[in-house]
Order: C-alpha cells, then sequence, then structure tokens
C-alpha cells in the first residue's frame, strides 16, 4: 500500500478536474493530483463526437475529444501534475485523506492539503422512473447508448423509441439516425423539451423526428428482448390519460430522463443542496467544510462545457490558495436563493472578502416563460435587473453581479423572474 501526500487532490479527470488542475497550479499549488477511474481522461466528452463544445471558450465549433484533448495535453506536460487513470476513489474522509485503488498500486492512502469534487454526474435508470413492463433486453440510458456506439463500436438497436427530451436524448436521436437506425420517436413528460433550442432544431426536426410532449411509456412490451412500447399522454398532473395510448414498435428504448450530480463520495463530509442535488458553494466553489472545493456537475448540470471549465478554474485556483494558505477566512457570508420562477441559483452564498470583483450568477427558470425581468436583489437593493426575451429551464440564464454592488450585511440575495406586459408562461 502506498501512501501519498499533495497539496492539491482533484477526484474526477473530465473537464471540470483538468481545468481545476491546470488552474491550481497556475495559482502556486505545488504538486496536483488527478484521480480518474476511468482508462482515460476527459470524462463524459470522450464520448461526445458531435460538435458545439468551446463555442464560448474557443470561439469555435469542436467535438468533445477535441475540446478535452486541448486540457489533457496541457494537464499530461505539467511535470507539477501526477494523474491516475484507472483509478477509483472509494473513500474520502473530512481529514482529506482519500482512498483509491487501482490494478498497478492496488489500495492507495493519499493525503491533501485541499480537495476539488468533479466527479460529474450520472444518468437516472428505468428502476428511477418505474416503468412497467418484464425486464427485456434493449432498455439503455441513453449516456451508456452513446458510448458503446461512439467508444466501444455497438450499435444497441435498429428501431429506437427515447424517452425524454434533454440535451442527451435529443442528440442520441440524431446520433442512432446517422447510424442507420429508425428513431420512432422522442417521447417527452413536460410541455417543452428541456434540451437546448439549438439541440431540438438539429436533432429532430432536421431529421423528421417526432417529438411527442406531455406523453410518457407507460409499458414496456417484451419477454427476453424488448419488442415496443405502449406510449400514453399525460395531464398536467402527470398522471396518464386514459384512452389516449398508442403503440410503437421497438428493439431498443434510450432513457434519458435526468441527471443527477455523483456525490456519494462527498455526502456526509459537506451540505448538498437539495434542488441542484450537489454541494452548497460560494463563489469559490468552496464547499461547506473547509478545505472541499467542488466543480462541474457535481455541483449542478450544466448544459456547457465552456461554464463547466469556467468552475474548474475557480475551484481550482481557490484550492491551490487554501493548500497555500492564502486563503482569507470568510468574514462574512450572504445567501443566495432562488425565488418565484427561478428553481436553481448557484453559488448559493457569497463569502467576503472578495477578490474576484464580479460573481457570476448560473440560473435555472422553473418553467419556460417569454418577455420575463429577471431580477437579483438584497431587500429592496436592486443589484441587477434585466429582461429576457425567452426562459428556459434547458438553458441556463449567466449573470455577472459586481461584488461592489452586493451590501456587506447578512441580508439575502434573491433570484426572480417576474413577467412583464404580454409576456408570462409559454403556451
Ligand atoms: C450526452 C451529452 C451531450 C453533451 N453535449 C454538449 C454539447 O453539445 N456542448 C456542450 O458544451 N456541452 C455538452 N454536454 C455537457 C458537458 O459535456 C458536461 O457538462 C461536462 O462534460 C461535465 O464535466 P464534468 O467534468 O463536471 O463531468 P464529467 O465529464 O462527467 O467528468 C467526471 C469524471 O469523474 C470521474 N469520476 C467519477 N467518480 C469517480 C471516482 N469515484 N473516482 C475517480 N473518478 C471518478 C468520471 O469517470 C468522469 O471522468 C453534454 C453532456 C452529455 C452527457
Amino acid at each position: 500500500m502506498s501512501s501519498l501526500k499533495f497539496d492539491v487532490a482533484v477526484i474526477g479527470g473530465g473537464p471540470a478536474g483538468l481545468a481545476a488542475a491546470l488552474s491550481a497550479r497556475t495559482a502556486g499549488a505545488k504538486d496536483v493530483l488527478v484521480i480518474e477511474r476511468d482508462r482515460e481522461l476527459g470524462g463524459i466528452l470522450q464520448q461526445c463526437i458531435h460538435n458545439g463544445f468551446g463555442l464560448h471558450r474557443f470561439h469555435e465549433e469542436l467535438t468533445g475529444p477535441t475540446y478535452s484533448g486541448r486540457f489533457i495535453r496541457q494537464v499530461k506536460a505539467d511535470a507539477g501534475i501526477t494523474v491516475w487513470e484507472d483509478t477509483l476513489v472509494l473513500e474520502v474522509r473530512n481529514d482529506k485523506t482519500i482512498w483509491a485503488i487501482n490494478p498497478q498500486q492496488g489500495l492507495i492512502g493519499i493525503t491533501a492539503k485541499a480537495v476539488v469534487f468533479a466527479m460529474g454526474c450520472r444518468e437516472r435508470t428505468r428502476g428511477a422512473i418505474r416503468i412497467p413492463g418484464l425486464r427485456p433486453a434493449g432498455i439503455f440510458t441513453a449516456g451508456a447508448a452513446q458510448r458503446m456506439v461512439n467508444m466501444e463500436g455497438y450499435i444497441t438497436g435498429k428501431k429506437i423509441v427515447v424517452l425524454g427530451s434533454g440535451d442527451i436524448g435529443l442528440i442520441m436521436a440524431r446520433r442512432m439516425t446517422l447510424e442507420g437506425a429508425k428513431v420512432q420517436a422522442v417521447v417527452e413528460l413536460l410541455p417543452y423539451s428541456n434540451g437546448l433550442t439549438r439541440n431540438v432544431v438539429q436533432c429532430l426536426e432536421d431529421f423528421g423526428i417526432p417529438l411527442h410532449l406531455s406523453h410518457t411509456v407507460s409499458f414496456i412490451h417484451g419477454k427476453d428482448k424488448i419488442t415496443g412500447v405502449t406510449v400514453a399522454a399525460v395531464d398536467q398532473d402527470r398522471n396518464i390519460i386514459p384512452g389516449t395510448e398508442f403503440e410503437l414498435d421497438c428493439d431498443c428504448l434510450l432513457l434519458s430522463v435526468g441527471l443527477i450530480p455523483e456525490n456519494e463520495l462527498s455526502r456526509g463530509i459537506v451540505d448538498l443542496d437539495g434542488l441542484t442535488s450537489g454541494p452548497t458553494v460560494n463563489q469559490y466553489r468552496q464547499t461547506s467544510y473547509d478545505g472541499f472545493f467542488a466543480a462541474g456537475n457535481v455541483v449542478h448540470v450544466h448544459d456547457l462545457v465552456d461554464f463547466v471549465s469556467e468552475e474548474g478554474d475557480i475551484a481550482g485556483k481557490f484550492a491551490a490558495l487554501y493548500a497555500q494558505g492564502k486563503l482569507p477566512t470568510a468574514t462574512n457570508v450572504v445567501a443566495v436563493k432562488a425565488g418565484q420562477g427561478i428553481r436553481t441559483v448557484v453559488p448559493q452564498r457569497i463569502s467576503w472578502p472578495d477578490s474576484s470583483g464580479k460573481v457570476r450568477l448560473f440560473m435555472r427558470a422553473q418553467e419556460p416563460a417569454v418577455r420575463v425581468k429577471l431580477k437579483i436583489a438584497a431587500g429592496e437593493d436592486v443589484l441587477v435587473e434585466r429582461q429576457l426575451p425567452i426562459a428556459r429551464p434547458g438553458e441556463m440564464i449567466v449573470v455577472d453581479v459586481p461584488f461592489d454592488k452586493i451590501p456587506d450585511c447578512t441580508q439575502e440575495i434573491s433570484v426572480t423572474l417576474q413577467a412583464v406586459q404580454g409576456g408570462g408562461l409559454r403556451e
């Protein structure tokens, strides 16, 4: 058994972890460790061979592997960053001891002065949504199918139904079509898609794939192998409307029914937000427990990887400062709360002192709306007000608040969305 010490240990080698490792080095960390359970770095991006990555960061349309490749090369070229691939972190303790395992070193004990959680998120499965039927083969989560098709070279079916119209479901509908499969339909429980508008257009409309909104899969047919599904309309309380059922033949059902930040390692050490399912953080991506930081999909599910990398930059920098004893203790903390029309907001608190000059808030709307006013306020003090022509839960709202506008008092900051004349919930 080996035992080692690092300034900063980063758990997860996806875009968040890679950015965190690089910025920790830039901020002065002498030795940084990145631990990745997969056989290579890059996280979920390695299986995302479509383009659309990096528009903000590089002003280019890159594929997932190209985007992550730029970070991987920098990480591997830095002698101050140790990378352990094929290494699973089993446990993290609040004294910053990390237990990991890999085939070469066996069980490894590590201690770090600061830890960055960057474990990404996992997909909800059939068990989580309890679709009736037997347990035939041919049912996959969309992300697992994406890995099989794009990385392992297997096709999961020829006649496909996709349940869920988030970005992964939409992208997989197009991907399977391009592989020669017939995508019968994408079925969505909500009255709107949770994916980016550009993905609805480019992945479904451009290929003539039907999208059934306010519908669900109510039964899975087949014993050994899936033979079809029953689809039914749902009412506004998401209950099936009897008599609306119809059947679709398929040999494969892809489930894209939600992502959950992967916090098995951090649960019990840091406070989690019940709505994002990730750790609560301040503007430095510092969690509720001293010396633990978090970034990327482990904090909240992002739609754009550029913002994941940005969050990694922040967490890595401040983890390095903490490790060097240069991060001042917070003298005052103000809570940031999601108010009317807003489902989640990150960071959930703002700490003093601040060295960044502005605090970038990431928010998700509760439901789709047109012509709304986004208001960030501390009591009667309006810090930022902005008209939004459209707000959709699938697209993160990103707003910078100048730090000098934020009152140094304990009054919480609230973020709300209110309809302006002619606006409101989208039909
Ligand atoms: C299908 C799909 C399509 C997307 N399309 C786009 C797009 O077109 N454009 C765009 O900008 N963004 C897109 N995104 C979003 C973007 O790719 C993600 O937001 C981003 O990859 C998240 O980065 P991350 O580092 O937080 O997590 P991940 O990329 O998931 O990385 C987390 C890493 O942590 C590792 N890990 C977890 N637990 C452990 C452990 N216990 N021990 C060791 N390692 C561990 C995992 O193996 C993984 O490599 C897409 C995402 C998906 C899933």
